[in-house]
């Protein structure tokens, strides 16, 4: 007997059950969506969007569904593990993932923001035309108008990490790779409670390598266990990612605000010189004490401001 295993969309799922309509079977294992028998080959589809063909015409049979199928890589004992098996398939642009994004790690003033968010394939294109793209190449009143239409359309999880809270982690010995890693973790363990359709994983922004990441949130959660994927740039690997950014900025955006208004000055972004006058008004203003509650205080901006005053 031979078998074969395909691993397709969503989409291609649904396309499936319709062709096996008159084939469909009573019988289906726990996961699987669909069981057909269909001359020699039973076809089971999973929720995972693996389908397996078994029986003598199972090779046939899958090879009509071939070109619709995600390249998935080979099991065996030996897999290393290696950056290359967490780099995106080909074909991520075709599928439903959660992508990850923070904003606010290299500004001195103001929280971190970090932003899970799901785009099932058939929301890719929506998403496109309302201008989802890389955040990078938008300005901020650009980010809040998208934003404020897609946090409508797409199930995703928001963190924002204030400033007094982010100081206690650092001056406890946590780096900010491992601070952004439990970030991260969190806010896509908080989005999969939200989504109930197949997820076929989650790419994430990369900014340590896999295993660093890995290592930091202590091994894999144990209710995603992936695939997960990394990329740096990765807004531009799939909209996901471009949709966690923009929401992240958006949020930051916001807290900025809010941040500035309590300051009684306007706050600059970035760690720059006019970061350095802004914190040396602060200081005069309202006392070195103040700086805890916006800045992130091991920044060499602390120090620069200090001298200055
Ligand atoms: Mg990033």
């Amino acid at each position: 007997m031979s078998q074969k295993v395909l691993k397709v969309t969503n989409t291609t799922l649904k396309k499936m059950q319709m062709k096996y309509k008159e084939f469909l079977v009573d019988n289906q294992p726990i996961g699987s969506i669909f069981v057909a028998k269909k001359n020699n080959c039973t076809i089971t589809a999973y929720q995972s969007g693996k389908v397996l063909f078994q029986g003598k015409s199972a090779l046939d049979e899958a090879k009509s569904w071939e070109k619709d199928s995600i390249s998935i890589k080979k099991t065996n004992n030996t897999k290393k593990v290696t950056a290359a098996n967490y780099s995106p398939p080909n074909n991520i642009e075709k599928l439903s993932i959660i992508g990850s994004d923070e904003v606010g790690t290299g500004d001195y003033f103001g929280p971190i923001t970090v932003v899970a968010a799901f785009v099932s394939d058939n929301k890719v294109t929506t998403l496109k035309q309302l201008g989802v793209k890389d955040s990078k190449n938008l300005n901020d009143k650009q980010i809040c108008d998208i934003a404020e239409s897609i946090i409508k359309l797409i199930p995703y999880s928001l963190l924002v990490l204030h400033n007094p809270k982010y100081n206690n982690l650092q001056e406890s010995g946590m780096t900010q790779g491992r601070i952004k890693a439990l970030l991260h973790n969190q806010a896509i363990n908080h989005l999969i409670k939200k989504v109930d359709e197949n997820i076929d994983g989650a790419l994430i922004d990369q900014f340590v390598v896999p295993e660093t990441y890995f290592k930091h949130i202590k091994g894999k959660p144990k209710n995603f266990s992936g695939p997960y994927f990394f990329s740096t740039k990765a807004e531009g690997v799939h909209i996901a990612v471009a949709a966690a950014s923009i929401i992240a900025r958006y949020a930051f955006v916001k807290e900025f605000d809010k941040l500035s208004r309590k300051a009684g000055i306007l706050l600059p972004k970035g760690a720059g010189s006019k970061v350095d006058e802004a914190a040396v008004e602060l200081i005069r203003k309202k006392g070195k004490e103040s700086l805890r509650a916006f800045t992130k205080l091991h920044f060499a901006n602390t120090e620069k401001a200090m001298r200055l005053v």
